[in-house]
């Protein structure tokens, strides 16, 4: 039995791999055609976040719908935290997460704990580094957070980037 159910966000700029992530995560598998996501994807999945210990996490995935307050508004409400994520090829997508976490705080409330994610990790070999590992930890440490960078599509460091959120989470609360 499970004592907690959290509801945890997927946030970030379009095409960063929020899907992928939540694809692996939950179904171990990569899809490299890109799919726009429609609307709002729920997916709930248990995680063991630390040796006995299990939390539900209803994962929800939103598209570029967000722009509507009406959905915006359900999206973040209740929210218990979020992986934010960029892009680590794109250095507009890192940008970006500055933007998002004033949004996020704004709607999920100004202590929502989060885990800045920088996702496709495996293409750093060809494209080579366009953000700085060192800033992008420092930026995620003054926010009170912890920076992973993942791979959605070699599934590195996936599990233990919702497993630090999750353990973020419920450490906050007690
Ligand atoms: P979203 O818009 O943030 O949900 O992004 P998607 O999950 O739809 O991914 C956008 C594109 O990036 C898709 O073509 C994915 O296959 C690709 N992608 C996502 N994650 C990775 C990754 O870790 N590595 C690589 N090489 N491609 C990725
Ligand atoms: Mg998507």
């Amino acid at each position: 039995m499970s004592s907690y159910k959290l509801k945890v966000l997927l946030t970030g700029a379009a095409a960063v791999g929020k899907t992928s992530l939540v694809q692996r995560f939950i179904k171990n598998k990569f899809q490299a055609n890109y799919k726009l996501t429609v609307g709002v994807d729920i997916l709930t999945k248990e995680i063991e976040y630390k040796p006995g210990e299990i939390a539900t996490l209803s994962i929800w995935d939103i598209g570029g719908q967000q722009r509507f307050e009406f959905i915006r508004s359900t999206f973040y409400q209740g929210a218990a935290g979020t992986l934010l994520v960029f892009d680590l090829t794109r250095e507009q997508t890192y940008q970006e997460t500055r933007k998002w976490l004033t949004e996020i705080r704004q709607f999920a409330g100004e202590n929502i704990p989060f885990i800045l994610i920088g996702n496709k990790a495996d293409l750093l070999e060809d494209v080579g580094r366009v953000i700085n590992q060192e800033e992008a930890k420092k930026f995620a440490e003054n926010e009170n957070s912890i920076y992973i960078e993942t791979s959605a599509k070699t599934g590195i460091h996936v599990d233990e980037a919702f497993t630090e959120l999750t353990r973020k989470i419920i450490n906050s609360r007690t």
